[in-house]
């Protein structure tokens, strides 16, 4: 909650404002010759936190008080409000940092808030749960297993409300990449064994293979949320997961005593609320041909954003020189080849920023542009040749740091 913050902030300026009047109506009722608001009284507005207002009020009014409690409190109870205050933006600003290995990935969570601790502990169960109980494929008990179980046996499988947004969300993705993003890539992925110690070239013909395989619009999702597909349909969140987890730990935040955020799973960051001392959130992007601590430049946010990076650096394979890395071409069974080495996409919504940065590394710059306008997304595109185009909404938040790579500023 930020609103304590503000109510905190309310408070004092209404009761600095309180000691203020009083002090003027006291010097005005004693000038009338009325009777004067009592020292107890003025008092007690200071002691509630109104003391720069009523010292400013004796100052303005010259209200001239002999008694000693008015005189040694106001001091006192100045010193006491300025370490209230203190405390109350100090708590806001407290900062807890927590990494964790989830998704096959890294997890790491910078929380700005008194309850951080416990907080990052919340998050780190919700995506491992999120991971083990519906995303994961590996996990034996996860709701996708189920499905894909199900379809392999031919039947239809009722989803519930969370899973059938997801994959809604995702099939309208991959068919607005016009299949760059396939879902039901999965069958390619296992022939490559690109996520096993063992990756290899397959035989053009097992590829053709496996893509008889694949194909999103062979999933429906019915009216009443029911899925069915052909008996060799399986779905694949990997494009996704990461920013369905944003989202999910995104819509929690609303109720929980946070100012602000930065989580990071794997190339999926999300910001969230204010950074301490205000300003925009700064994000690095990495380096594609660099070391993993190296960065390409930095990018300035503002939430609601989630922002997600694919690249062909993430994970591959060489084999006679060439890269084979982890992001696939649905329509040939290889890796994509779009003269793409890195995407960075940036969308208020986690899925759609995950799911874009996959699409458009396989789509390519041109095709991209279009798909990230339905999306009123943005995206810093890194090319082969170190070229680095950045789309209309980010030229003023990017800034590239590494020499190594050209900035280009198209008109269009
Ligand atoms: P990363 O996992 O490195 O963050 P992505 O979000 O781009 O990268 O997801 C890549 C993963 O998505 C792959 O490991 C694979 O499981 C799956 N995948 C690869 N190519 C595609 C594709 N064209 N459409 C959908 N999923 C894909
Ligand atoms: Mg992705």
């Amino acid at each position: 909650m930020e609103h304590w913050e503000t109510i905190a902030g309310i408070y004092f300026l209404g009761i600095n404002l309180l000691g203020f009047l009083s002090m003027g109506i006291d010097k005005k009722r004693a000038k009338d010759g009325e009777w004067r608001i009592s020292e107890r009284s003025l008092f007690f507005v200071a002691l509630l936190g109104g003391s720069l207002g009523s010292i400013l009020g004796m100052q303005v009014f010259r209200h001239k008080t002999k008694h000693r409690s008015f005189r040694l409190g106001m001091p006192l109870i100045l010193a006491v409000q300025l370490i209230l205050l203190g405390i109350l933006l100090g708590l806001s600003g407290k900062r807890t940092e927590r990494t964790d290995f989830v998704m096959a990935t890294v997890m790491t969570q910078v929380l700005y808030g008194p309850d951080g601790k416990e907080l990052a502990d919340e998050d780190y169960q919700i995506v491992s749960e999120l991971e083990r109980d519906y995303l994961s494929w590996r996990s034996g008990q996860s709701s996708v297993t189920e499905i894909n179980t199900a379809l392999s046996r031919g039947e239809a499988v009722a989803l519930d409300a969370r899973e059938r947004q997801w994959l809604e969300d995702g099939l309208a993705l991959c068919r607005d990449s016009k299949g760059a993003l396939d879902i039901t890539i999965h069958p390619v992925i296992a022939l490559w064994g690109i996520e096993t110690d063992t990756p290899q070239v397959p035989k053009k013909e097992e590829i053709q293979q496996a893509l008889t395989h694949t194909g999103y619009d062979r999933l429906t999702i019915s009216e009443d949320g029911i899925l069915t597909g052909r008996n060799d349909s399986s779905i694949d969140y990997g494009a996704l997961g990461k920013g369905i987890a944003c989202d999910e730990l995104r819509s929690r935040f609303a109720n929980r005593n946070l100012t602000g955020a930065v989580i990071s799973i794997g190339g999926t960051i999300l910001v969230y609320g204010r950074k301490p001392g205000g300003g925009d959130w700064q994000i690095g992007i990495r380096d594609p041909r660099g070391t993993s601590g190296s960065l390409l430049g930095t990018l300035k946010l503002r939430e609601p954003a989630v922002v997600s990076t694919s690249g062909d650096y993430e994970r591959y394979f060489e084999e006679d020189g060439i890269r084979y890395h982890h992001i696939f071409n649905p329509d040939t069974g290889y890796p994509a080849d779009s003269g793409l080495i890195s995407v960075t996409v940036v969308s208020e919504k986690g899925i759609v920023s995950d799911g874009l940065s996959t699409a458009c590394l396989v789509a390519g710059y041109r095709e991209s542009l279009p798909l990230l306008e339905q999306y009123q997304a943005d995206a810093i595109f890194v090319t082969e040749n170190r070229e680095v185009y950045v789309t209309e909404g980010l030229k003023d938040r990017f800034s590239l740091t590494a020499e190594a790579y050209r900035y280009m500023n198209e008109e269009e």
